[in-house]
């Protein structure tokens, strides 16, 4: 069922890879265009130039991340072990390795959790969330009729920081509005502490915040009472967060650069080309556990982030960047600092708030702090 799906999705992909290639390639020789119009010297810096990110940032991140691709090559070839599987393909990857284990939460319980987890910010903070997610109606939780589907924290200056979320009780949920709710509090801080113009953080900034509060849950259920498998469960979900969040949107970033670099040196982006960069990437990120199906090699006409030219790095600066901050604020006394981050909105450049408070993204300590974690918890998985 699973091999069906992929290749049933991916088929239809290929069968209008001419029109889908001619969409991205566009999409490439416009930001070209605004390059050289504004002579800027590649693609590259006239994208991080109005947050003033150095391209060092973005260079860097892919070489901490090649550096350490054997990481990702041996979770894949203890997954291949785990599942028992003579060839581990790319529809096995979203195979939970700890089966039937129910973590299931009321609304009420979900609301609760969130609460009790973001004790180590301060009793301030929390009570700023316990209002507004039991008295202050931030939360439109459920499914309804015509309502759109997904996540968000959206709101404007002077209105509650809303949440809108479709709440089902499942594990993925109760992590949803833990997510949801760092961007909400992020928002209410910036917006009671800066005037209007410098209110709105930007997204290099944005998923720090609500990246941060889904350790404070990981941490906060690892102190609940669970069984082994539960405890397993979480630990793989972590996993795989770190997975998807860091290393896939790495690979997408080295993607999206190569085919900028391509089209500053005038060769023509044909769907034979991108399948072949895609392909590769996807030999060099999962390693020799997993067999590369060439029907992947399609999947960059499937991702719309690619229509927002340099932007997938960004969830992965962004939860290195979480990471150092949580472990900062509960090794080693770095509230206060992390606080006045998120009551600071724009009011400096990204890079410039971070390292006040506390992490600095122009070095590769915090993408290699990461991956340290990761190895850590495959170990942890495996082992025990
Ligand atoms: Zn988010």
């Amino acid at each position: 069922l699973r091999q069906s799906a992929f290749e049933g999705i991916h088929r239809s992909f290929l069968k209008y890879e001419n029109t889908l290639c001619e969409l991205l390639s566009g999409q490439v020789q416009n930001s070209l265009f605004q390059t050289r119009s504004r002579n800027y010297p590649s693609c590259i810096e006239g994208a991080l130039f109005p947050h003033q990110i150095d391209t060092s940032v973005y260079t860097g991140l892919i070489k901490a991340v090649r550096a350490r691709l054997p990481s990702l090559h041996k979770y894949m070839k203890k997954r291949k072990e785990a599942l028992k599987v003579d060839e581990l393909h790319m529809w096995d990857l979203h195979v939970p390795l700890v089966q039937d284990v129910n973590l299931s939460f009321t609304y009420e319980e979900a609301e609760k959790l969130v609460i009790e987890s973001v004790a180590p910010l301060g009793r301030e903070y929390q009570e700023a969330l316990s209002k507004g997610l039991l008295k202050g109606r931030w939360v439109d939780r459920y499914e309804n009729a015509r309502k759109r589907s997904g996540a968000y924290s959206s709101g404007c200056y002077d209105s509650m920081p809303y949440i809108l979320m479709n709440y089902n009780g499942n594990f993925q949920d109760l992590m949803t509005l833990a997510h949801e709710a760092g961007h909400s509090m992020h928002s209410l801080n910036s917006n009671q502490h800066q005037p209007y113009q410098y209110s709105h953080y930007p997204i290099f900034l944005a998923e720090v915040a609500s990246t941060f509060n889904e350790e404070l849950m990981f941490l906060h259920l690892g102190k609940q009472e669970l069984t082994k498998d539960q405890r397993r469960f979480l630990i793989n979900q972590q996993i795989e967060d770190i997975r998807s969040t860091f290393f896939r949107q790495t690979m997408f970033a080295e993607f999206e650069l190569k085919i900028h670099e391509l089209a500053e040196q005038a060769v023509p982006l044909t769907p034979q080309l991108l399948k072949e960069i895609y392909h590769q990437l996807n030999v060099d990120y999962f390693g020799e556990a997993l067999s590369v199906d060439t029907l992947i090699d399609i999947e960059w006409a499937r991702i719309p982030h690619f229509y927002s030219h340099f932007y997938v790095y960004q969830y992965a600066t962004g939860i290195s960047a979480a990471h150092s901050l949580y472990r900062r604020v509960i090794e080693e006394n770095g509230r206060e600092d992390y606080l006045k981050f998120l009551s600071s909105g724009s009011s400096h450049f990204p890079l410039e708030l971070l390292k006040r408070a506390g992490v600095d993204m122009k070095s590769t300590q915090p993408v290699a702090a990461l991956i340290d974690h990761f190895d850590h918890l495959v170990d942890d998985f495996f082992t025990n």
